[in-house]
């Protein structure tokens, strides 16, 4: 009985102990399996992690792209916004106003040496001396400064407006020299009305805001007849300093607009005699109807200056 119990016993111990090994066996196989899934399942998880990641630095970088752009625009913008005078490219060109108005309040035209020249041509636009002038500057590479009075752009109608607008984009300064232009109206008796002043500059402001664009805005004047004219000036040049603008007389011109009518050779001469040991050079000149002689001159004497080394720079 025992012994039959002890075989019974021992064969399902057998039994058990095979039993025991397709389990463990199983476990095994389980296990490598289990483990070879979760590695495959890791691996593609990090890969997924990966190309997430990789995504994810994309859209950062797409987004620090997008702003960065998005900076310089909003830049551009306010520097067009603040341009004076003359547009944000052509600012290397130009120089400050306010100091060449001191220079020339001063009687100082000395400036170490160094020349300089600004072009001025007063009571534009033509339409038929406007284009002449633009002509040469463009043909030499220079550029001006145009003083330009509100009726003149108007008799000259979209032509002249468009003239403005193309020497503007070409690098020249376009500042303010009235509206009416009239001594009477300005000046009466001599002496300045300010308020009659200040309107008839205002008016000629906001039709160069409307060739120009909004953003337009220039703080350079010349008064007409010049500002050593007339009686009265102090309010004027207290408005001025309040305002940061300056009033730009001259202190070289070639008389095209005064004496007998002179020919291109006379002007030249006009410029070269009154410039002469000048550092700092402003010329008076007009690119208004009738003025074609200066038209002529305007080459012999960019010539001259550039000769005598001088640089040609733009007031704003
Ligand atoms: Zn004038």
């Amino acid at each position: 009985m025992r012994r039959k119990n002890k075989i019974k016993f021992s064969s399902k111990k057998r039994k058990k102990g095979l039993d025991v090994k397709k389990c463990a066996l199983l476990v095994v196989v389980l296990v490598v399996l289990i483990a070879v899934g979760f590695k495959g399942v890791t691996a593609t998880t990090a890969f997924i992690e990966e190309k997430r990641q990789e995504k994810i630095e994309m859209q950062k970088k797409a987004e620090a792209e997008r702003l960065e752009e998005e900076r310089k625009r909003k830049e551009e913008e306010e520097a067009k916004k603040k341009m004076v005078g003359v547009t944000h490219e052509a600012k290397q060109y130009t120089y400050d106003a306010r100091k060449i108005q001191e220079k020339l309040a001063n009687y100082d035209y000395s400036n170490n040496g160094k020349k300089m020249v600004f072009l001025t041509f007063d009571d534009g636009s033509s339409t038929t001396v406007t284009p002449e002038i633009l002509k040469a500057l463009k043909e030499n590479d220079v550029r001006a400064t145009f003083f330009v009075t509100g009726e003149n752009i108007e008799r000259g109608g979209q032509k002249a407006k468009d003239l403005i607008k193309e020497s503007f984009e070409y690098g020249n300064a376009i500042a303010n020299h009235s509206y009416t232009h009239d001594y009477k109206v300005l000046y009466p008796g001599r002496t300045l009305n300010l308020d009659n002043f200040l309107a008839d500059f205002n008016k000629t402001d906001e039709l160069l805001k409307e060739i120009l664009g909004p953003y337009f805005s220039t703080r350079v004047i010349r008064c007409p007849g010049g500002h050593m004219s007339w009686k009265g000036m102090d309010q004027l040049d207290n408005y001025l300093d309040e305002n940061n603008m300056a009033s730009i007389d001259w202190n070289a011109l070639i008389a095209d607009a005064e004496g007998k009518k002179k020919n291109a050779q006379e002007l030249l001469d006009y410029a070269i005699n009154t410039s002469q040991g000048k550092d700092i050079v402003v010329l008076l000149m007009h690119d208004t109807y009738g003025k074609e002689e200066t038209a002529k001159a305007l080459p012999t004497i960019i010539k001259y200056f550039k000769d005598n080394g001088y640089e040609f720079k733009t007031l704003s």
